[in-house]
């Protein structure tokens, strides 16, 4: 089955794939952070799970300081582009693996958030993180993103399940790829990330929302209120009181409704040296 995954992998770089890798499916079943995920539950008799990554373009990403206008059609659009480029690129490899006789079932980047797990975001979900550091793209940094030895954190991520027998490629990069630096712990506006505990257990969702939705963007404020801090099940159940309040919040997550949702702080991601220096 040696030749099925060179043939997948070729194809994945021609269709614009960065970079792509197997996970062995039985290393992803009911993980602690997700207990319900099963692999069975997207394809009987799952075999792996293939990590897809596509990357930002270089200067797509660090635009925080720049006007909602700029920020919002600039990173805004360049990521939205990419989450399309993204699911394009997972549903022809499904067709790629039906046409060979297996099945496969596609995940695309976005998971719903109250899933009670640590995630970044929308940016990187736990189970994407976790099938990608088992198929060997990278790892957990202390950003809680997943770091990739070439694009550092600035890549998309998605994921498929799928019954063909193709070879693991294990978690061959964990304590290779994060530097400990802190940078990005020590950007992070609202306090969301701590040097105190190691990821995901440095993360607290609620404060990464504020940054996340643009609170912290629209009053300019970066530690969040709070009644948004306290928030359960999640900040999520204050934000529609937030917006009615505040116009310019509402007109920043309008962008959301026009050209589709993206994350309104990207600082932990831009700080991040693995990747963007010449090396
Ligand atoms: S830098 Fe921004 S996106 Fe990253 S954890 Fe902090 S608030 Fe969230
Ligand atoms: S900024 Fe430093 S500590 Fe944070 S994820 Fe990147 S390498 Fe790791």
């Amino acid at each position: 089955m040696a030749d099925l995954k060179e043939e997948l992998i070729e194809f994945a770089k021609t269709i614009g794939a960065a970079k792509i890798g197997i996970a062995d499916a039985s290393l992803i079943k009911n993980p602690p952070q997700e207990q319900d995920f099963d692999p069975e539950n997207y394809v009987d008799g799952a075999k792996c799970a293939i990590s897809i990554c596509v990357a930002f373009p270089e200067d797509a990403v660090g635009l925080d300081d720049e006007d909602d206008f700029t920020f919002c059609t600039s990173f805004g659009s360049s990521y939205v582009t990419l989450k399309r480029q993204i699911d394009t690129i997972g549903a022809k490899l499904v067709k790629f693996l039906e046409e060979k006789g297996y099945k496969a079932k596609y995940i695309g980047p976005e998971l719903p958030f109250d899933k009670g797990c640590q995630i970044c975001g929308l940016l990187h979900p736990y189970i994407h993180k976790l099938i990608a550091t088992i198929a060997g793209l990278g790892e957990e940094g202390m950003s809680n993103l997943l770091v990739t030895p070439e694009y550092g954190p600035r890549v998309l991520l998605a994921s498929i399940i799928t019954d063909a027998p193709l070879e693991p490629d294990g978690p061959k990069l964990v304590g290779k790829v994060c530097r400990k630096c802190n940078a990005c712990v020590e950007e992070c506006p609202t306090g969301a990330l701590s040097e105190e505990n190691y990821p995901p257990y440095n993360f607290e969702r609620n404060r990464c929302f504020w940054g996340y939705f643009g609170g912290m963007r629209v009053t300019e404020v970066d530690t969040p209120p709070l009644d948004w801090i306290n928030a359960k099940p999640s900040a999520l159940s204050v934000l529609p009181k937030y917006k009615e309040q505040n116009p310019r919040l509402k007109e920043l997550l309008d962008w959301d409704e026009a050209i589709g949702n993206f994350p309104k702080c990207t600082r932990c991601m831009s700080v991040c040296p693995v990747g963007a220096e010449e090396e």
